[in-house]
């Protein structure tokens, strides 16, 4: 296995990963090629055995996947005076779970983000419609959580931004645990 980090032309196959486990529209497209070409959107892309086993991708700022403008505003003013990212997506391909490689996206990511002088970073994580939150270790092993809230629903508006749900379509139940971590200089080693 072998870390990456993502370049233009990954483009493509993130696309279509985001629409096969997170969520689809043309927007996603749109919004990861702007983000790309300003220079703001980074992270890794694992591979494994030539091919692509996960991505774990950030953009910076505050960037949520559908408006919030409310909780835009309370993050944006948790972090202020902080270099501050948004974690964009992570998701490992349903052949290549389970051998540890999201902890290893993250410990390449931490390194990254503080060569990039990220001092914070903003995470949404999914929560299942069943209650389960599979990634949520994964991001608290980066650095300390400095603020959080747990939101029900919190798609509940998304179809309405083209945005689809791969567990429940249009009409999505999933909640969302929104967290700021701190990345810190010295701690956070996986
Ligand atoms: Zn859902």
């Amino acid at each position: 296995m072998e870390l990456k980090s993502i370049t233009g032309e990954d483009l493509d196959e993130i696309t279509r990963y985001y629409e096969t486990y997170l969520n689809s529209g043309e927007k996603v497209r749109n919004a990861i090629k702007a983000t790309f070409d300003a220079g703001i959107y980074y992270g890794c892309r694992a591979v494994s055995e030539g091919e692509t086993a996960g991505y774990f991708s950030f953009q910076d700022g505050i960037a949520l996947t559908c408006p919030h403008p409310d909780l835009e505003e309370e993050l944006k003013k948790e972090t202020t005076g902080l270099s501050v990212a948004t974690v964009d997506a992570m998701m490992v391909t349903k052949d290549h779970r389970g051998r540890g490689i999201a902890g290893q996206m993250a410990a390449w990511n931490l390194e990254m983000l503080k060569k990039r002088g990220i001092e914070a970073f903003a995470v949404e994580i999914w929560v299942y419609p069943d209650g389960s939150c599979p990634a949520r270790r994964i991001y608290e092993k980066m650095g300390k959580v400095i603020w959080k809230r747990e939101i029900p629903m919190f798609y509940k508006d998304a179809h309405r931004y083209g945005i689809s749900c791969p567990i429940c379509g249009q009409n999505c139940k999933c909640g969302a645990v929104m967290e700021i971590i701190r990345v810190t200089k010295n701690e956070g080693v996986l």
